[in-house]
């Protein structure tokens, strides 16, 4: 790519309002870049610490038109953005492009890519009407877990599936369910990865992730053995999707250790929870490099600075309780701002490195 890199000063738009959107303005800050974000919420965390703020509707052409001229490069920290708006922005604007969006955006899209790169999704199958409900069951078999094609995070969007008469009165909405075997993992893990406009490609060290009710409530390092051996497996597959996308900047793919070898569960084409533990764990942040890839710099290290950390999620009511979090000296506590702290709700993380 033939565009100079941004110079400090230059104005960097973020599709999206979130905390991922929030720590990505803080490193873009620390590179003396200014933040524009756009979000259709109109409170948004990443707009607290940005310089400027766009609260309007994805399919709002003149403000999309505005905030596109004002940006110096545009990213994204959400995955659900509607692409058909996107396509206003002018070449080279966006990094990454739409079409890592439209592949992450369609769970049945997503696994088949997965699968034209040799990797190994969950076995599945597609559900476009009722009547193909219980077909569907039938071929992939039980237990399993049904869930929507599009607009799914955080466990949302799914149902465990017990028995063959399990879907009945479902009803499948008109974007389709995806219906998926439930796969018998010893850990999950993630491989997170940084590509730079010229191609080179970089990663951090995978952490095993531990779940709960489908939400990420840990993070840590080392591994175990069984995620140790399935990592270069995991990142040969996750380095082919993100060269297949012509993908510049951090993506991450999240895999099922099993006793057969690693299944991939999803990507996300951002950064990611369960690197946020790069912010103090690692010589450079997912966050950090993220905007130098964008930027058009040169990437940072990408080195663990321990081989012992844990992030641990702060979810929920009781996560805002500071004086606790902080009893112990070594935790470097994020709260991510946000005034409601609903049940289920991501309010910080906690990282604990050595
Ligand atoms: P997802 O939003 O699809 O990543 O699902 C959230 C979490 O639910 C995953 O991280 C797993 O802990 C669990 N999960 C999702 N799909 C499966 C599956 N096919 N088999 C077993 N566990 C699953």
């Amino acid at each position: 790519m033939s565009n100079p890199a941004l110079t400090a000063g230059a104005t960097i738009g973020i599709l999206g309002g979130g905390q991922l959107g929030r720590m990505l303005a803080m490193s873009a800050a620390q590179l003396g870049y200014r933040c524009h974000i756009y979000s259709p919420e109109k409170d948004s965390v990443a707009a607290d610490v940005a310089a400027k703020f766009t609260c309007a509707s994805w399919h709002d052409k003149a403000a999309m038109q505005a905030f596109a001229s004002d940006c110096a490069a545009i990213t994204y920290e959400f995955e659900n953005v509607p692409v058909a708006p996107l396509s206003a922005l002018s070449g080279g604007l966006l990094t990454p492009g739409t079409l890592p969006l439209e592949v992450a955006q369609d769970r049945y899209r997503e696994k088949r890519f997965i699968e034209q790169l040799g990797g190994r999704p969950a076995p599945y199958a597609p559900v476009d009407h009722d009547t193909e409900l219980d077909e569907a069951i039938r071929q992939v078999g039980t237990p399993g877990i049904m869930k929507t094609r599009r607009d799914g995070y955080d466990g949302k969007g799914q149902w465990r599936v017990e028995t063959s008469a399990g879907a009945a009165g479902m009803r499948v909405p008109e974007s389709g369910l995806v219906y998926e075997g439930l796969v018998h993992f010893d850990a999950e893990f993630s491989v997170i990865l940084v590509r730079s406009r010229l191609g080179e490609v970089r990663f951090w060290d995978s952490t095993r992730n531990i779940h709960e009710n489908g939400i990420l409530a840990r993070s840590e390092l080392p591994a175990p053995a069984i995620v140790a051996g399935q990592v270069a497996e995991a990142r040969a597959l996750a380095q082919r999707a993100a060269e297949e996308l012509g993908y510049v900047g951090v993506m991450t793919c999240e895999f099922f250790a099993t006793s057969t070898g690693p299944v991939f569960n999803e990507m996300a084409p951002r950064v990611h929870n369960s690197g946020h533990w790069t912010i103090e764990g690692a010589v450079t942040s997912q966050f950090e490099n993220h905007v130098r890839a964008v930027a058009g710099l040169p990437l940072g290290d990408t080195a663990s600075l321990s081989a012992r950390m844990v992030m641990d999620n702060l979810i929920g009511p009781d996560a805002l309780d500071m004086a606790r979090h902080l009893s112990d000296p070594a935790a470097h506590l994020h709260l991510y701002g946000k005034a409601e702290a609903r049940a289920g709700r991501k309010m910080g993380h906690v990282t604990r490195v050595g």
